[in-house]
């Protein structure tokens, strides 16, 4: 296993903020704890990464349908789905630094008194018992502070699905085997967000509920967890950096019968990497659809309307993280090598998820060829994400545009304006075709569409 090859975080977080992918917010104020803002390749990655889960989810598959339910929804939600009584984490205080630690996490905190020993390993530390902590934001409606106006922002996308069923199996005209798939923000107050944007106090979240029969959830929970880590791999995360971890029978939580976790060789803050979650996939089996019925008195169940036969479909549910996922598609990209004698710093990114698709660039600021190379860029946009860039050495906007992933660049030089072509450079293999500038969309769509494999692969 390539511990030894995992970029530091401090690396990705510099890339980051340097190039505008992700930075702390209300920076101005002197930053919020643990809450950060993304800045324009930032929101196009992720939303790449979100579109191809979309993509895995509504276009090459006819039995999921997509959902966008309210963060706020009815008090008694969280009552029915047990988060109200038991979605808290054991929380710590060290009595000597005052920072509060999670119990189950004391892996990941750091005593305030001896930055370099994690609590309870220094003699220094002088730990409170764990008392139990609710992470649900809670905020009321209405303009009146009154019994009943008590809300909750949603910690997780899950139970908005479960709220809708009904409403799905009257108008989707769809029956089990189906799923109901959202992606959204949801809210915890972590007592130790950290890592940059692995653990947040907002993060958005991709969960799809995928409601079966009941005897087909052991199969169906199989199918979606080797789906779930094939997408992973399809898009680039290296192979020997992802596996699956089948929670013992301990740590299953108490609606939960099975759940794997796929985990992802995280790097940690102050050096090395270490296994930690990119998303759970649980087989919840009937618990939230028996929990909301006898809470809303409504009946959620299947009818089949041929045989007559009815049932409580049971719940697989992949659950994961568009900042962490994103995140780890960042690291995993990341990589240098040597030009010219000179240090790149260049993310190998998977194609689809690349923010800027093509780079248009004159060679030089004159002679026509700014006015052609914008000619070229405005036939290429409606089809793909392009970006002009005419400012500074050739040199230096190649590499720019390396450091942010972009997986071609079509550069227009004197020759372009005596034959109308352009040369057409690949990120990966530094090759550079002439071909006409008429036949580039057609050959940027080839390319962006053939299999990609990552060059970090083959060493
Ligand atoms: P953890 O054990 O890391 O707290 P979890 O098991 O509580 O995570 P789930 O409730 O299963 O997480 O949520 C599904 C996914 O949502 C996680 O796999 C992760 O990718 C993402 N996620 C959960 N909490 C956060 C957070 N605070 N910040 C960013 N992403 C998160």
């Amino acid at each position: 296993m390539a511990a030894d090859d995992v970029v530091t975080m401090e690396k990705i977080v510099s890339l980051c903020k340097r190039r505008g992918f992700v930075f702390p917010s209300s920076e101005i104020y002197g930053g919020i704890g643990s809450s950060y803002d993304y800045g324009h390749y930032g929101v196009l990655l992720k939303a790449n990464v979100k579109s191809e889960w979309w993509r895995a989810l509504l276009r090459e598959r006819d039995d999921v349908v997509a959902l966008d339910s309210a963060i706020i929804q009815h008090p008694r939600t969280w009552e029915a789905s047990g988060h109200l009584a038991g979605f808290t984490d054991p929380l710590i205080d060290c009595r000597t630094c005052k920072l509060r630690f999670r119990a189950d996490k004391l892996e990941d905190a750091q005593c305030g008194r001896k930055p370099s020993k994690h609590p309870g390993e220094s003699a220094d530390c002088d730990l409170t018992d764990a008392r139990n902590f609710n992470l649900m934001f809670q905020t009321t409606v209405g303009p009146v502070q009154e019994e009943g106006s008590t809300v909750y922002l949603r910690p997780e996308t899950a139970q908005g699905i479960f709220l809708s069923f009904k409403h799905y199996l009257q108008v989707s005209r769809k029956r089990p085997p189906f799923g109901i798939a959202q992606v959204g923000k949801s809210f915890r107050n972590e007592i130790t967000p950290g890592n940059f944007v692995f653990r947040m106090r907002e993060f958005e979240q991709m969960e799809m509920e995928f409601f079966v029969p009941p005897s087909e959830a052991g199969t169906w929970f199989e199918f979606w967890t080797a789906e779930r880590m094939r997408w992973y791999v399809e898009l680039g995360i290296r192979p020997d950096h992802l596996r699956l971890r089948p929670h013992d029978q301990d740590e299953l939580s108490h609606y939960s019968s099975a759940t794997s976790d796929v985990e992802y060789l995280f790097p940690s803050a102050g050096g090395g990497a270490r296994w930690q979650e990119l998303e759970g996939i649980a087989n919840r089996g009937d618990f939230d659809l028996t929990q909301h019925a006898a809470f809303s008195g409504q009946k959620l169940e299947y009818v089949d309307t041929a045989s007559g036969e009815r049932y409580v479909p049971h719940v697989i549910e992949p659950a994961a993280g568009a900042d962490r996922a994103a995140l780890a598609f960042l690291i995993d990209a990341y990589d240098e090598d040597e030009i010219e004698g000179e240090t790149r710093t260049v993310l190998r990114l998977h194609p689809r998820l690349a923010p800027i698709k093509a780079a248009v660039l004159p060679l030089v600021r004159k002679d026509g060829q700014p006015e052609l190379a914008r000619e070229v860029h405005r036939s290429l946009r409606d089809r793909f994400q392009v970006e002009y860039d005419e400012g500074g050495a050739i040199g230096r906007r190649y590499r720019r545009q390396d450091e942010i992933g972009t997986p071609f660049a079509v550069t227009i030089d004197h020759q372009s304006l005596e034959d109308r072509t352009a040369t057409l450079r690949d990120r990966d293999s530094l090759a550079q075709d002439r071909l006409p500038i008429a036949a580039l969309p057609e050959e940027l769509e080839r390319r962006l569409r053939a299999p990609w494999r990552s060059p970090k692969l083959s060493r």
